[in-house]
């Protein structure tokens, strides 16, 4: 039995440039139904708020990790994700490398965090990428970060008022050079869990005629969110819970999900092999080849890639089969109309065939 639970990895509070305290962070994730909420704040391990809140029947888990980077660095640029730690780590943000390091060595789980991310000087925000790559070790990548995105699109103030009231108009997928970067990872037989996160502020903006609280905590959390797998269920207790979603999460049993257009709940990638099953994130051998099975919770197109090179596409379709023999990391991507456009819906983890 698999179970599913739905939640958001990157979230700033009032802790540093979020624009919400920790209890309002859990009534807007309680009011968009996820399960789970990691706030990360800049430069800070925040403790004592860890646990369940609840909303009438609903219950959310918040949970704190931390986006460390190196502060006195000009250009500021290497945002690190960090979970588990439970231990202030910052002041190590000047060397990436034995930052991960550390992080591995005390039981946590590092991601590179918004690996692209282009500057918007229209709205005044710098270019935030990742970019000392002489690294290793590093549990993923967050592939798909929707504030990096819509910066992407925001080349000018117009541009910034007109996809500021239409927000859903910038989501497209992720950055082809983050999911090429992430290839090239796999191929050369590095395991790299992806995640998907809004980077949620909730910033009021102000240039000109436009004031707005660009996405409130609530909506974002309807958006891009990261699903995690457990084959055991969440039991209400935080500590229990906490070590099953975080276990799964660097296992990579997870896939990252725009639920915006549809719900991406029920979306699986698995393997039945001779005697074996996988899913994401897990090892199976191919000896006899192995069965690759894609199911969706509704028909979108499908594309199926190995090492990063695609091998089958199949569009509108529900669920789709295909056998193989050749080891390597398989991914699946999957596309669907939105407002005009074919955007990016769900992005698998990787399941590893060897032989
Ligand atoms: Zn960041
Ligand atoms: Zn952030």
């Amino acid at each position: 039995m698999i179970y599913e639970y739905v939640g958001n990895l990157h979230v700033h509070s009032s802790y540093s440039d979020g624009h919400a305290t920790h209890d309002q962070i859990a009534l807007a994730a309680l009011k968009s139904s996820i399960d789970f909420v990691v706030i990360t704040d800049h430069n800070i391990w925040v403790d004592g708020y860890d646990g369940y809140r609840y909303l009438d029947d609903r219950r959310v888990l918040l949970l704190t990790g931390e986006e460390i980077h190196d502060q006195a660095r000009e250009p500021q640029k290497n945002h690190l994700l960090v979970f588990e730690t439970h231990r202030e780590l910052a002041p190590y943000a000047r060397e990436p490398q034995r930052l991960i390091k550390l992080v591995k060595e005390v039981g946590g789980q590092s991601f590179i965090a918004h690996p692209r991310d282009p500057a918007a000087p229209s709205i005044g925000e710098p270019d935030l990428s990742w970019v000392d790559w002489d690294i290793h070790g590093f549990t993923g990548l967050e592939i798909w970060n929707f504030m990096s995105e819509f910066k992407s699109h925001i080349k000018s103030i117009p541009k910034a008022i007109f996809y500021a009231y239409n927000p859903t108009l910038s989501a497209l997928g992720p950055f082809p050079e983050v999911l090429e970067r992430w290839d090239r990872l796999l191929a050369a037989g590095t395991r790299v869990v992806a995640i998907g996160g809004t980077d949620a502020h909730a910033t009021p903006i102000r240039k000109g005629p436009l004031f707005r609280v660009i996405f409130p905590y609530e909506w974002l959390f309807r958006t891009v969110n990261t699903h995690i797998l457990t084959k055991e269920p969440l039991t209400g207790n935080a500590e229990i819970d906490r070590k099953r979603l975080f276990s799964n999460l660097e296992r990579g049993r997870c896939f990252v999900g725009y639920d915006l257009p549809a719900s991406t709940k029920g979306f699986r990638f698995t393997a039945q092999g001779d005697g074996a099953q996988a899913i994401m994130g897990e090892i199976i051998t191919a000896r006899f080849g192995v069965t690759l099975q894609v199911k969706l919770p509704s028909r979108a197109e499908i594309l199926l890639l190995h090492n990063g090179v695609q091998i089958r596409r199949w569009s509108d379709r529900e669920a789709a089969v295909h056998t193989v023999i050749e080891p390597g990391a398989y991914r699946v991507e999957v596309y669907r109309s939105f407002q005009g456009k074919n955007r990016g819906w769900i992005f698998s983890n990787p399941i590893y065939v060897t032989n």
